[in-house]
């Protein structure tokens, strides 16, 4: 038989789960970008949107943090909307790393080949498969317009995170130009190191990666604006690049820990997608030693636990 959840179920695991992690410490700020370590450590929100558009949030739900490594998805959803899935899988892979986001390590192991578009090379790669080729300003309207068709609403820049980043981005320039040697860069390389840069920077909410999330949970028709955004196979095939790498080093103990794919960004925000359930997103500033956020993956654990809809679960059950 069938197991049932209601939306008044929900709504209260996300009160809870907000409630039981909001005193959890643990965890800095990222300190290798100067804007992020200035952030209020106590910042803490959690919104979870069904595919049938309602949502429930708590805390800080509207302040908008940085994106960061979370712009990976919306950016490797484009270069599949625009070119294909298999166009992603060729020129950049779709494998685990086990390694650090911003490992140059793992680009010499996989000779040549950024592994997938979840990590720093991989997106700065999907960055330069981004059309118009050799455009920078239509390539930048083309991510953020996409990320606001996901939301449902425009993210904005933070002109310091960005000043920020571009100043101190250079692991990442070394990466961008190892990826060109390899050829595995597909427009120029500082345009593309900048457009990953600046995406990085995009000031986003909880409420609206939630709506991100949900849009991919229900097969790209955004929830809240009831826009097919994108093909439903994409959805399949960037949840699981989630499921494998959102979590860099630790994305194996997260999954069989929590059940749900989830990716993160050292801005403290989390993105979670359980298919055809639910988009969930969080936010805390404070991250663990793989810069996922602690307070976050806590909080986005516990409204899988508490409801029991982690992807492995056998037991069918349908959200009323
Ligand atoms: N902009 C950051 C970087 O390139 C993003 C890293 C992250 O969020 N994991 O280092």
């Amino acid at each position: 038989m069938k197991r049932t959840i209601t939306k008044s179920q929900i709504s209260d695991a996300v009160e809870e789960a907000y409630n039981d992690c909001k005193s959890i410490s643990g965890g800095v700020n990222a300190h290798y970008i100067p804007y992020l370590a200035n952030v209020d450590s106590n910042l803490f929100g959690i919104t979870v949107t069904l595919p049938s558009g309602e949502t429930y949030g708590f805390g800080d739900t509207e302040y908008r943090f940085g994106i960061e490594s979370v712009s990976k998805v919306p950016t490797a959803i484009l270069a599949m909307r625009q070119q294909s899935p298999q166009a992603v899988l060729d020129k950049i892979g779709a494998d685990a790393t086990g390694l650090p986001f911003n490992s140059i390590f793992a680009i010499l192991l996989e000779n040549d080949h950024p592994s997938t578009p979840l990590v720093n090379a991989g997106a700065i790669t999907a960055c330069s498969m981004i059309s118009p080729n050799g455009d920078s300003e239509g390539k930048w309207k083309a991510i953020t317009d996409n990320i606001t068709d996901l939301c449902g609403s425009a993210p904005e820049l933070i002109d310091e995170l960005y000043k920020s980043e571009s100043e101190t981005n250079f692991n990442n320039r070394a990466i961008a130009w190892l990826l060109k040697n390899y050829n595995r860069i597909y427009d120029d390389v500082t345009m593309s190191l900048d457009l990953y840069t600046r995406q990085c920077s995009l000031g986003i909410t909880t409420s609206q990666l939630a709506a991100m999330a949900a849009t991919i949970a229900s097969g790209g028709r955004n929830p809240l604006t009831g826009k097919q955004i994108f093909c439903p196979d994409i959805s399949a095939r960037i949840t699981s690049l989630i499921a494998t790498v959102g979590f860099y080093e630790h994305t194996g103990d997260w999954l069989y820990t929590s059940g749900i794919p989830a990716k993160s960004g050292v801005g403290g925000g989390v993105l979670g997608v359980l298919p055809g359930k639910m988009g969930i997103a969080a936010f805390a500033p404070p991250l663990d030693d793989a810069g996922n956020s602690v307070k976050a993956q806590s909080a986005v654990k516990a409204v899988v636990s508490k409801l029991g809809l982690g992807i492995f679960e056998s037991d069918p059950v349908e959200i009323v």
